[in-house]
């Protein structure tokens, strides 16, 4: 917990640091309980605290606008430099601990390189330090620092008890009007001004309704316990009355549901809420005084601070279902079973608005009324964006300090489409973003209308729209959207949302469902692509320098052959005799397609041997994501059906242009002369060898790429759900001779993007988008 020199309590240090903890918590209270300003609160609490934790100083800074620490109070230090010192955050010991949202503690504070000397503190005299955050919903407020003049080492128990004051300090600071209400935000934030907030797209669409801030709060007279053996059993009650109320919702969704991996994500869920350490760890937090909501609390500060510190996606994601779980659990301990009373109480068109959520709060909600989710946390890979998008609700994510900006019943608009939140936005801009709403709305109907309707151009070419997927809940939306099949389905994500490798029979019950969902449709099973940022938790392999060009997709395939061996024995078995499509990720050179295919081989033999079916009709395709590729078609399409080009890592590879670095989001375009005259190259070669070519990159989905695909005589094109409706209809008023000479005449020019020149020939040709 700490990063330097501390010692670590032994057992009896720990019993007399928790009845010391338990003293000073009480005091803090009666602190509480006086009614006073909020400056002599935290006056009182640095006296409390450096008398009961022998400390010659305490210091509490707060932080105020622009990221500034200011001494709000101290005992100890020079009571000129209260008020006027100041340090940046990330400047000094007191700016590392809030930079690092974790505490710090020094046996000789000043001969460290972080040390910033105030000469108006007088604190030159003092060697030992020790600081703690002060957090309050996932942010930070302030610091709070003890000082001694001897150099000492800190225990862990002394740290945990600092930590735990700091909680009840965070209430005073925020309770009591310390900083005003401009300065616990941003400088552009608050107030009544509206906002543009821009965010990460995660789930497309429209939304407009008022703010639910996602974010039960306890107050600060709630924290301090009467009776820790009461408090114990408190939450071992609430804890049992969430457990069942989990396992109803898993029942109701299993009843309802044809099954799925957002049944498995709640699963994986209900099993955390088990988990003994986080279990222990509360109660622990329980002895040094706390009630059981200071405990739940307390315990979700260190996560919280944990997950600053976490990359890993699958430990992020965990210690994000944690931090729900304590939400959660913070409700039942007020007894708000009581659900249905919020739901009772949203706003008609309600936007939630959190730091993150788990699934099972999402569908908590009454989701008649839940319009759309703005996240300040959030991936596209994280599990409530993956349930979001099953229901359709538009989300943003990583929209900065959102908490901070909104109020309860804020209006909010949330265009999915473009990731930007619009926080109190005024009436004339709500009207003209409702007429776009309506517009929007009735487009939808219209494309859902049209689905029936061939994608074939003016001049009789059709074109196959097929949908990508990942989970079974994508895959009513095959039928919604008229698509032709599934163009891509990634079998990584159900393994992502596992705790362990699914085996041979539990492969093939999810492809089985996929093919039983698909009622008849074609679909394209992908082999694994983990590696990169699709990260298996239960196969972890070291970290690497470069993941996205790293060990990854059919590299591990072949160095695990019997890993790949399995999912191709499942796939054979789910295909029961029914055609089967597979295709091999990031194949790079003919030599490993080879290799994929030596391993189908051995499986078709197993197979046979054993009586198994053999799929009617097997095609074999790879992506095309390595421009190395490029070069070797004719070695490579006598040994295969189809290509799929997978533009989202090709465009990487081929710009040398990390497709996760959002400085670099727009550096590149798929519209380059360059990259069009290589897909046409490797287009007309397949087209040469009687060789079906998609696109299943994002691309794909876009109708001014989707028509410049078309002109360079791709005729197969895979995409979300929601962009088959658009593509369609772009299709159906497209004459491809005209557009073909369009093309070809282009690709010689120096243009960074041909963006410009299409959309005036699609205007001179009335090409509908
Ligand atoms: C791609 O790279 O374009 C692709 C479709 O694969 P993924 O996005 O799953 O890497
Ligand atoms: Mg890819």
């Amino acid at each position: 917990m700490q990063q330097n020199q501390h010692a670590p309590a032994n057992d009896q240090d720990r019993e007399g640091w928790a009845a010391s903890g338990r003293d000073i918590l009480r005091r803090v209270r009666d602190v509480m309980a006086t009614g006073e300003a909020a400056q002599d609160r935290l006056d009182r609490v640095t006296r409390i605290i450096a008398d009961e934790m022998r400390a010659d100083v305490c210091s509490i800074y707060v932080r105020r606008a622009g990221d500034v620490l200011e001494l709000f109070a101290s005992k100890g230090l020079s009571a000129e430099a209260v008020h006027q010192t100041r340090l940046r955050v990330g400047e000094g010991i007191v700016g590392h601990v809030a930079a690092e949202a974790r505490p710090f503690a020094l046996a000789d504070a000043p001969s460290h390189p972080k040390f910033a000397y105030r000469p108006e503190t007088g604190e030159e005299k003092y060697h030992s330090m020790m600081g703690v955050p002060i957090l309050r919903g996932g942010r930070i407020m302030g610091v709070v620092a003890v000082q001694n003049k001897d150099e000492r080492d800190f225990t862990n128990a002394e740290v945990e008890i600092l930590e735990t004051v700091s909680m009840i300090v965070a209430e005073i600071i925020a309770a009591g009007g310390v900083v005003r209400r401009k300065e616990q935000t941003p400088v552009d934030g608050l107030a009544t001004k509206p906002l543009r907030l821009d965010g990460v797209k995660l789930c497309q669409g429209l939304a407009m309704g008022r703010a639910v801030l996602h974010r039960p709060e306890i107050s600060a007279d709630h924290m301090v316990a009467e009776d820790s053996e009461t408090e114990k059993q408190r939450l071992d009650e609430a804890m049992s009355s969430m457990h069942s109320n989990l396992d109803n919702m898993l029942k109701n969704m299993t009843k309802h549901d044809k099954g799925g991996d957002h049944i498995e994500i709640l699963q994986a869920y209900r099993m955390i809420a088990e988990d003994r350490g986080w279990v222990r760890k509360i109660n622990e937090a329980i002895d040094t005084g706390l009630t059981a909501e200071g405990a739940v609390v307390r315990v979700q500060n260190e996560n919280r601070a944990r997950m600053n510190h976490v990359s890993d996606p699958y430990i992020r994601e965990r210690l994000l279902d944690l931090e729900d779980l304590a939400y959660r659990l913070l409700q039942h301990l007020a007894g708000e079973a009581d659900i249905e009373e919020r739901n009772k109480n949203l706003p008609e068109y309600t936007i939630i608005v959190a730091r993150n959520m788990g699934p099972a709060e999402l569908l908590d909600y009454d989701l008649e009324k839940v319009q759309g989710i703005v996240l300040e946390e959030g991936s596209s890979t994280a599990h409530v964006a993956i349930v979001a998008r099953a229901l359709n609700i538009p989300i943003i994510g990583r929209v900065p300090r959102i908490l901070t900006r909104v109020e309860p019943y804020d209006r909010l608009i949330v265009d999915g489409n473009n990731a930007i939140c619009f926080v109190r936005p005024g009436e004339e801009f709500r009207r003209t973003f409702k007429i776009s709403m309506d517009m929007h709305k009735e487009k939808q109907a219209a494309y859902a209308r049209d689905r029936l309707l061939p994608p074939v151009t003016l001049d009789g070419k059709r074109i196959t729209l097929n949908m990508n997927a990942g989970l079974l809940i994508d895959l009513p939306h095959l039928h919604e959207t008229g698509a032709s099949g599934i163009g891509l389905y990634r079998t990584e994500v159900p393994f992502m949302v596992r705790s362990s490798f699914p085996n041979v029979e539990e492969q093939a019950k999810i492809y089985r469902s996929v093919y039983d969902q698909s009622e008849g449709k074609p679909v394209i099973f992908r082999s694994l692509d983990i590696g990169g940022d699709k990260v298996l938790p239960y196969f972890n392999e070291e970290n690497e320098e470069n993941p996205a060009m790293g060990w990854r997709a059919i590299r591990v395939g072949i160095d695990r052959p019997a890993m790949l061996r399995q999912q191709l024995r499942a796939m054979i078995l789910a295909a029961d005799g029914h055609p089967l499509k597979i295709m091999f990720p990031m194949i790079a050179e003919t030599s490993e397609l080879l290799k994929a295919r030596q391993a189908l081989d051995a499986e078709l033999t197993r197979a046979k041997k054993r009586g198994i079916p053999l799929p009617s009709n097997l095609e074999v395709g790879i992506m095309f994501e390595v421009p190395s590729l490029a070069f070797q078609m004719d070695s490579l399409l006598p040994h295969i059906d189809f290509i799929s080009v997978g533009t989202n890592d090709l465009m990487q590879f081929f710009f040398a242009s990390d497709r996760g670095n959002p400085r670099l989001d727009n550096r590149y375009d798929p519209l380059n002369p360059g990259f069009m005259k290589m897909l046409k190259m490797v287009a007309d070669k397949c087209n040469e060898h009687g060789k079906t070519i998609s696109v299943c990159g994002e691309i794909a989905g876009n109708p001014v790429f989707a028509m410049a695909l078309i002109g360079i005589g791709i005729r197969s094109l895979s995409m979300s759900p929601w962009s088959i409706g658009p593509v369609r209809s772009m299709v159906r008023s497209l004459d491809t001779s005209e557009l073909k000479h369009f093309m070809s005449s282009v690709l010689d020019v120096g243009d960074h993007s041909l963006k410009n020149r299409l959309l005036a020939f699609a205007k001179d040709h009335h090409i509908q988008f």
